[in-house]
Parts: structure tokens; C-alpha cells; sequence
């Protein structure tokens, strides 16, 4: 489905320049879920907004089902790859209440007819526990933490798009919604094929969800492979590390 080839990115220049992802390189099947963890800083968050194209590239390529990713138009391209980010207010207009919000989102889809459209909305939002009723009325800052992302990820999961990328999904959210949302992804993937890039801290999490993995360490991949033969034999001092941490 993508293919990511020696994907980097700079910021800043001269002295204070900051390679902040380095020559990724990794591709994903259809349905395929690839967990990626790292220390804070490692790079994740900008591998996810580079493929999500909400920043560009200062080297390397990226394929979406055999297509050069940068010659999709933007609002096709993102159609079919969607994102929950980390810090879900980020992403949120304060002016908008939620069923605006929603409404927005699925205006990339076309026009739908109203009915199609509501049922939509219904659907996603109860998929990840929430009230219709009680939700579509209210403004960000009416919302909890832990609402606000999962309005994000009924925002994504509703325009079923062939790639969704989460970046850290349940920090916000307490034990028993973070299995629903892991559950979620794993129905989504079930039902709908949907590939899925996983971000996390959590190794315990990408165990749990993931067919493969990816560490990174200060920008690049230092590791990948099955889940399996990264958590009981892995190669690399960081993977070793990060795996001597888990209580
Ligand atoms: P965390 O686990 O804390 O979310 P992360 O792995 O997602 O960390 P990134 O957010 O990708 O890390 O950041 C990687 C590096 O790039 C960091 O050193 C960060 O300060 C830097 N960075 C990220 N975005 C920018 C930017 N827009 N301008 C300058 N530096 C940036
Ligand atoms: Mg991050």
C-alpha cells in the first residue's frame, strides 16, 4: 500500500540544524498494522505529519499504491490516508462544534446526501462510546481530554480511509477506553482492511495490536521486524533499552 523510501527531514539551518527524521525507509501491506516506538523526541510525530503531508520532505520519496504520494492532489490523498494526532486540541477549530467539525471532514468525501451523511456521524461516534445527543452540540472547550480524542478518531475512522495513522491514540484517555480504541483499530483493520501506523510509547500496546515494528532512535529506524522477534530477540542497544524499561 505505501512505501517509504529514505524519507528525511531538516529543520533549521547552519549550527542549529536538526535532522529530526533520517532515511526511513519501510513499507506497508494492505490491512497491515506496523507499530512505531521511540524515546521522546525520536522522530515519530514528524515521520506521521511527513506522510500525512502536512509537512514536506527534505529528502526521499513516498508511494501510495504504486503512485508518487506527491502527485496526488492534497484532498484525494487524504481521502485515503487520515490521522488522530497526540494532542488532539491542536487539531480542533475552537469555533466549531462537533457536528460542524465532522460535517467538515466529510465534505472531502463529496457531496452525500444528508441522511448518508448523519448516519455517518452517528455511527463513528458511537463506535468509540460517545453520545451522539450528548456530543454534536458542544464546542472544544466543552469537552474533556479524553473526548476530544475520540471525536478525533470518529473523525478518521468516518471517512474510512485505506491508511490511518494515530500518533500516541489513548494518551488521553483512561484503561478502559484505551482497549476500546485498541479494539477499535483492530475491528477497523478486521472489517474494513484498513492499514494502520501505530505511534506509541507504549511497547505493551504495539505487542498487542501490531503485526510488525519499528523503533526509531534519534531519526532513523535502528530496528524492524515482527513483533515477536523484536521483543524477544532484539538486535539493537536502544531496542534492548527501551525493552529493559517495561515493568
Ligand atoms: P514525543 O514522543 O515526545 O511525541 P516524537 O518522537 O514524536 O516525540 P518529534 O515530535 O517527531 O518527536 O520531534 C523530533 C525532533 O524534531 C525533536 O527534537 C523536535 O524538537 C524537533 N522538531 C519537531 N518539529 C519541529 C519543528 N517544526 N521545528 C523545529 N524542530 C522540530
Ligand atoms: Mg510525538
Amino acid at each position: 500500500l505505501l512505501e517509504v523510501e529514505a524519507l528525511g527531514r531538516t529543520f533549521g539551518s547552519g549550527k542549529r540544524t536538526l535532522q529530526a527524521v533520517k532515511g526511513v525507509t519501510f513499507s506497508l501491506a494492505p490491512g497491515e498494522i506496523v507499530a512505531v516506538v521511540g524515546e521522546s523526541g525520536s522522530g515519530k510525530s514528524t515521520l506521521a505529519r511527513l506522510i500525512l503531508r502536512l509537512l514536506s520532505p527534505t529528502q526521499g520519496q513516498m508511494r501510495l499504491e504504486g503512485r508518487d504520494v506527491f502527485r496526488i492532489p492534497l484532498r484525494a490523498y487524504w481521502r485515503m490516508v487520515q490521522a488522530v494526532f497526540q494532542d488532539p486540541y491542536s487539531s480542533f477549530n475552537q469555533f466549531y462544534s462537533v457536528r460542524r467539525l465532522l460535517q467538515k471532514s466529510l465534505g472531502l468525501l463529496g457531496p452525500l446526501s444528508s441522511q448518508e451523511r448523519e448516519a455517518r456521524i452517528r455511527t463513528a461516534l458511537q463506535s468509540v462510546g460517545l453520545e451522539p445527543e450528548g456530543i454534536l452540540g458542544k464546542y472544544p472547550h466543552q469537552l474533556s481530554g479524553g473526548q476530544r480524542q475520540r471525536v478525533m478518531i470518529a473523525r478518521a475512522i468516518m471517512l474510512r480511509p485505506r491508511l490511518l495513522i494515530t500518533d500516541e491514540p489513548t494518551s488521553a484517555l483512561d484503561a478502559s477506553l484505551r482497549a476500546t480504541v485498541l479494539n477499535l483499530l483492530k475491528d477497523l483493520r478486521q472489517e474494513q482492511g484498513t492499514s494502520i501506523i501505530f505511534i506509541t510509547h507504549d511497547i505493551g500496546q504495539a505487542y498487542y495490536l501490531s503485526d510488525r515494528i519499528l523503533v526509531m532512535h534519534q531519526g532513523e529506524v535502528v530496528e524492524e521486524g515482527p513483533v515477536e522477534r523484536v521483543v524477544e530477540q532484539s538486535q539493537h542497544p536502544y531496542t534492548k533499552r527501551l525493552l529493559s524499561d517495561v515493568p
